[in-house]
Formats: C-alpha cells, structure tokens, sequence
C-alpha cells in the first residue's frame, strides 16, 4: 500500500468527462454488445473528443490479465475462454457507431497457445467485412516472442502495429516484471522483417521514476529499430493501490522528446501530457 501522499495533479492534466447524450449513446451500445473499451474502463481523458471523432479502442479477450504490471488498471487472474462471437460484435459496434478508425487491444493472454493471435487476425478481418472504410490499428502483447504468432496477425493485414513499451528499461523489473525490453523492441523488429509495409508504432508513458536521458535512450532504441510512430504521455495513479507519480513531466519537455525523436529518425512524434497510445492515431492511415 503507499502511505506516501500523492502528488498534486498540475492544471494542464485536469479535464472534466463530459457526460453528454452522444457520450450516454455510445456507452449503452458497448454494454449491450457487451464489449469492453479502454477509452471507458481507463477513465480516458480523451474519450469525448476520440468517439466524437469516431475512433475508439476496444479490449478483447476479456478484462482479466495473466500479466501484473504495476502501472496498470486491470485486474490480473484467471482468465475466461475466448468468445467465439467477440470479433462479429467488435465489427458490430465499429458499424453503429460508424467508426472510422478502432484500435483493437488485449489484455496479455500467456495462456493460450498463440497468445490470442488468431483471435485478433478474426477481430480485424470482421471489422474488415463489416465497416469496409474503417481503419484498424492493433496493439498488441509481446507474445512471449512468438513470430508466427505475429506472423497471423499481420498476415490479416491491420493499417498500423502497435506493441508498446511502456517504459524505459531501468524501469522494467519494477513496473513490467514479466515482460522484457528486448523481447519488446523484436516485437517491432519482426513486423518490420514480416511486412514492410505495415507502419510499426510504440510509445511510453513517463513519470514513473525515470529521467530524461533514459527517456532519450528509448527514443535511440526506437529509431534504431525503425519504428514509424511513438507516442509518449504522462503516467496517472490509476488508484492509491498502484505506483504513485514520481513526476509531472511539464509540457515543455514533451516538445524536447519530440523533437529529439524526429532528430533521431522516428517521423511522426506524439508527445504530451494527455497523449495516449491511440490518441490521433486515425491521421496516419493512408485512405
Ligand atoms: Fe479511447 Fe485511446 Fe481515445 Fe483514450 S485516447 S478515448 S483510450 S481511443
Ligand atoms: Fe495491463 Fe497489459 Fe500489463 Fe496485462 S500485460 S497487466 S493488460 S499492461
């Protein structure tokens, strides 16, 4: 438990959730398809202006991790079978909510054989099938280094692959102990070899206890890897339970990493507090 007091959250991370009937809409229609979101079970400032902007980020394979990273909201355990109908009602709900662009997410299924690849692999090509113009970006676990399960998810072709880092790597052991850094950045490395043409992208959160330059080293590893798009935001207390913020990153400083990445080689930097790892991520997409 921390007993430490928690620090003072800076004006320009203080967003009110608008409670509005288009925001009302979209949260019955998730919950009648039953179908779990990140922008909804994150408390995601974003989340008015992304499903205004018809983007969302859908969970699957349940809300139950085999995983246990410090920073994260979701509750680790034992995990329920895959829903065969899960990928029909993503598509179902991309249609109704005539999404232009979802990103398809996971919780880390360690459990299963392929670590869930066929299941996003079926999740892409139903929302494919049933909401032809929509875009598709996956985030997706590291699957234990497993390439042909990467393989089968990049064979269903998704506009953008997305595996992230989280952190830097002084901070592996103590906020993402069962993953590892390098296994992460092969993730990237491997689409890449598989399919050129799909654009990799990854992203950290900051204010967990790293400084600056291990923030840059990160950067270093990404362009060296030839990563397209990176993301970087600020770390929040999802409750008292998990790490506290070590550091507000001021705004200013986000503009440096971004122009740090874009001097290091990666094109297209997003860098502020509020950014997410799907935030804007529609622009990208060539129509
Ligand atoms: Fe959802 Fe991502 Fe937008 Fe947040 S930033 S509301 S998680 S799509
Ligand atoms: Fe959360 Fe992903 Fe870690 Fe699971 S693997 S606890 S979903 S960050």
């Amino acid at each position: 438990k921390n007993l430490k007091k928690p620090l003072r959250i800076p004006p320009w991370l203080r967003i009110k959730l608008p409670r509005d009937a288009t925001f009302a809409g979209t949260r019955d229609l998730l919950k009648d398809l039953e179908l779990n979101t990140v922008c909804q079970s994150a408390k995601c400032p974003n989340c008015w202006e992304c499903f205004g902007n018809k983007v969302a980020t859908f969970l699957i394979m349940g809300n139950v991790c085999t995983r246990n990273c410090a920073f994260c909201n979701i509750t680790p355990g034992i995990t329920e079978p895959l829903s065969a109908t899960e990928p029909d009602r993503v598509a179902e709900a991309a249609r109704r909510l005539e999404l232009k662009h979802v990103v398809i997410t996971s919780v880390t299924r360690d459990d299963l054989p392929d670590g869930g690849a066929a299941h996003f692999a079926a999740t892409i090509e139903a929302v494919r099938r049933v909401q032809p113009g929509c875009s598709v970006e996956v985030l997706i676990p590291d699957f234990l280094g497993d390439r042909d399960a990467l393989k089968t998810v990049l064979d269903a072709k998704p506009d953008i692959l997305n595996h992230n880092l989280e952190t830097t790597h002084e901070l592996y052991d103590a906020v993402r102990p069962q993953a590892d850094y390098r296994q992460s950045l092969d993730v990237l490395v491997n689409s890449k070899q598989i399919d050129p043409s799909i654009p990799t992208k990854s992203g950290i959160m900051v204010g967990l206890g790293e400084n600056d330059s291990q923030v840059l080293r990160v950067l270093d590893d990404l362009a060296a890897v030839n990563c397209d798009i990176v993301t970087i935001g600020q770390y929040m207390q999802p409750s008292r339970q998990h790490p506290p913020v070590q550091r507000y990153v001021p705004p200013p400083s986000f503009d440096e990493y971004a122009a740090a990445g874009n001097a290091k080689g990666i094109p297209h930097m997003f860098s502020a507090p509020l950014v997410r790892s799907s935030y804007n991520a529609e622009q990208f997409v060539k129509r």
